[in-house]
């Protein structure tokens, strides 16, 4: 959904002027929202202003509310914590305060508030609202307005962005800053790990979150953690000592040489006593004598620049702030801007302070079953995965009626999260007592034979591994139908679990073509998406896809900086993606790129026209000596004639001395080195689904006697089209597609779905750069 439209709205008579401020702790982020608001709202003819350190600034006053131009907010996209500062401030909390910063609010003629924070600065916005008319009337009779003032701003206009390293806000899926905080986390334990691994150590690795658990599970899921404590879900049970340290031993003895235990800052037991780095440090060393460490991470998880999701997140919530302000009226609650089923949402700003208050008090009167259910659906089945794929989990040791055979193969280029995906599938059938095998090197490797069975420590360390272990190409089974389906009898295979890019889809539809010819063909097949160029139909996202919007993120950065220090360079920078503009527009926003060209747009000439014209007014514009750097993004298969040299040459020769181009291909470092975490969760979250996929086909068609037998194992023929799927991330959902159904919604020819829900986030693009012209 886009409102934003390039208009000039009237209120009354008057130009309308929306303040922002940043509150609370800093979140990475934050500045990608004053920018989006500060630029959607100067779009939209009205003035924008930034009030400093938070409330304080509205409590002070004068200075600290300052009038915001377009290029004030240049630069802060890649700049973490808050630019504009933030503060915790005890004047507002008072209604003296409060008052205070209403008079300075009408004294400048500010009526609307896009207040970036957690739930205290939310929950202090909505006072300051409902208390505003008689904080004027108390004004009026001070003599410190007059009744016209109070008259004129008598409805006071809240909007609320939630900026929150942990969370846990109700209401959202996702708040500014918690992905990045979620990087930082991820980044510190992959190097613990490795010295961890070096000396056969233990960690136990404090992160940050009060009541909410989120950083805790998706860092203990991301990272592969042995164990972990969160404040929703206690350990069960008085004896959980003995258990982790069983688990642990369990772990070890298979040939672990590192622990690693996560436990959140507000972890407790079910007797809501702390559970603290240093007492499960003296656990494990006392109990298990092994050598263990702590560590707190502290503030270095706030810090740093904000990662591609939260840029692009901050952004689009911040163009929605604006757009909140403006359908705004007196009778309509204050709105708060969150994320839902992957879609930026208005939700009434009250309710979801008081829902997240809930979890709180949920917790406090042990009612830890509520406390889950209070957090979003996806959280409490991710805290099953986690537990689903270590030696506690419930179903270990337990023989299956019928123990399947699962076979793994990487089918495409390399993507991030192929080998998460991998080590969380083999880990998973391994636990409910079911044989994985993994395929090297796709189809060609099938074909000759290279198939074995994979063990619980076969992929240990796989979760932080770019690339594809198992090895992967572009390969085809039509390369050899009749011996790929005799390998898969032969290794006695009664599933199939591919992991690839679009290659991995036609192959699932070659076998199903050819299932009338090939009965092997039968089995249950899955399909889970993994290329970067998040091409696959039947999912929102592929994994890799966020590694690789990243590696392209910092790969910009860097090109911008370079050609701000020469003050005037524009870069043209072609990304991947094939047919598919899904890279190009996304790390366009989270760049704040000018321009960006895509093969569902082509380029034209009228096109580069308008971009010459519009750099040529940009770099006139610039304070003398001081032009910035600017990129365009060009997808590598945006048109055939206009190539990322042409363009470049051709802006080149139109710059004239005003500014100069160049170009830079990123080809293959766009594969990006280790997961993302967002990779890594959801390689975790399909991988576990996906088998449950399996299982479930194979297991119903077993016990239902079906014609078609093997002969050697269960009984898993059939020839039922909904036995060979894609599974997809759709909003919180994991959702299975047959590849049949799935042709419908399939542009073959292109190798890309026919609708491309981000194409909302080019126009972001061009409106946060001034392209009115394009928008
Ligand atoms: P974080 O999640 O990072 O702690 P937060 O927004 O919850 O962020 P708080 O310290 O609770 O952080 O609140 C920030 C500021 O919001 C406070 O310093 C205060 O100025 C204001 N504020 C918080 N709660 C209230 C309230 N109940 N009434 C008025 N103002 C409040």
């Amino acid at each position: 959904r886009s409102t934003f439209q390039p208009f000039l709205p009237g209120f009354g008579h008057r130009r309308r002027k929306i303040a922002i401020l940043t509150s609370g702790g800093d979140a990475p982020g934050m500045n990608a929202a004053v920018r989006a608001v500060v630029r959607a709202a100067i779009t939209r003819g009205c003035d924008a202003y930034a009030v400093h350190e938070g409330y304080q600034g509205l409590v002070d006053g004068g200075d600290m509310i300052r009038k915001m131009n377009w290029d004030d907010v240049q630069g802060y996209l890649t700049t973490g914590g808050t630019v504009i500062g933030t503060a915790r401030c005890k004047a507002f909390r008072e209604r003296s305060g409060r008052l205070q910063a209403a008079k300075n609010m009408v004294k400048e003629g500010i009526d609307a508030l896009i207040v970036c924070g957690g739930d205290g600065s939310l929950t202090g916005a909505d006072l300051f609202r409902s208390e505003w008319p008689s904080l004027l009337v108390e004004l009026v009779e001070n003599e410190e307005i007059t009744q016209d003032d109070a008259d004129e701003y008598a409805h006071l206009n809240i909007v609320g962005l939630v900026g929150s390293i942990d969370n846990d806000m109700s209401s959202t899926d996702i708040t500014i800053g918690a992905v990045t905080c979620l990087h930082r986390i991820c980044e510190c334990i992959d190097s613990i790990s490795s010295t961890a691994s070096s000396h056969s150590r233990a960690f136990v690795v404090e992160v940050m979150g009060r009541h909410c658990g989120w950083l805790a599970l998706m860092a203990g899921i991301a990272t592969g953690a042995d164990f972990i404590f969160i404040p929703e879900r206690p350990p069960w049970g008085e004896d959980w000592q003995d258990r982790m340290c069983a688990e642990i031993k369990k772990h070890r003895d298979l040939g672990k040489r590192k622990t690693i235990v996560i436990v959140c800052e507000g972890a407790i037991d079910s007797n809501l006593e702390p559970i603290t780095a240093k007492g499960l440090m003296d656990l494990l060393t006392d109990r298990l004598h092994l050598d263990t460490r702590m560590t707190i991470l502290g503030h270095v998880q706030r810090g740093g620049k904000p990662c591609a999701f939260d840029r692009n997140l901050a952004t689009m919530q911040g163009i929605e702030a604006v757009e909140a302000v403006l359908s705004s009226s007196p009778d309509i609650p204050s709105p708060m801007i969150g994320m839902n089923e992957n879609k930026i949402t208005r939700t009434e700003l009250m309710e979801a302070v008081a829902l997240t208050g809930e979890v709180a008090k949920a917790i406090s009167r042990k009612d830890f079953v509520g406390a889950m259910d209070l957090r979003d659906p996806a959280f409490n089945q991710q805290y099953d995965q986690f537990l689903a794929l270590t030696l506690s989990a419930p179903n270990v040791g337990k023989k299956p009626q019928q123990s399947l055979r699962i076979a793994i193969i990487n089918v495409g280029a390399p993507a991030c999260g192929m080998n998460a995906a991998v080590r969380a599938a083999v880990r998973y059938a391994r636990n409910l007592g079911h044989v994985p095998l993994g395929i090297n090197n796709g189809f060609p490797g099938l074909v000759a034979g290279q198939v074995k069975e994979m063990e619980w420590m076969d992929v240990d360390g796989w979760m932080s591994q770019g690339g594809s272990e198992l090895g992967t190409n572009r390969d085809q089974p039509s390369l050899d139908l009749g011996m790929v389906s005799y390998q898969l009898q032969k290794f006695n295979i009664h599933s199939l679990l591919l992991i690839g890019g679009f290659e991995a889809y036609t192959a699932c539809l070659e076998m199903y073509n050819a299932r009338h010819l090939y009965p092997a063909f039968c089995m249950p097949m899955v399909h889970i998406p993994a290329t970067i160029s998040n091409n696959v139909p039947g999912t929102e996202y592929s994994l890799g896809c966020d590694t690789s919007l990243n590696a392209i993120m910092e790969a910009c950065d860097a090109l911008k900086q370079s050609a701000t220090a020469s003050r005037k360079r524009v870069f043209v920078v072609e990304v991947h993606g094939g047919k598919s503009g899904f890279l190009a527009v996304m790390s366009g926003l989270a760049v704040g790129a000018t321009s960006v060209y895509i093969p569902e747009e082509g380029v034209n000439l009228i096109r580069l026209q308008k971009d010459v014209t519009h750099l040529c007014q940009r770099y006139s514009q610039d304070a003398e000596g001081k032009s910035h750097g600017r990129v365009i993004i060009r997808s590598e298969a945006a048109s055939k004639t206009y190539t990322t040299d042409i363009i470049s040459a051709i802006i080149k020769e139109e710059g004239h001395q005003q500014f100069d181009s160049r170009t830079a291909t990123l080809g293959h470092i766009q594969q990006g080195n280790s997961p993302s975490p967002l990779d890594r969760v959801r390689a975790v979250r399909l991988a576990v689904c996906a088998v449950d996929f399996l299982l479930s086909h194979a297991c119903d068609i077993s016990s239902s006697a079906s014609t078609t037998s093997t002969g050697t194992g269960p009984d898993v023929y059939n020839k039922d089209p909904d036995s060979i799927a894609v599974a997809g991330i759709h909003g919180s959902s994991v959702t299975f597609t047959s590849v049949e159904a799935l042709l419908k919604d399939t542009d073959l020819k292109n190798r890309k779905p026919k609708q491309s829900w981000w194409m909302d986030y080019k126009r972001a693009v061009h409106l946060l750069a001034r392209r009115t012209d394009l928008v």
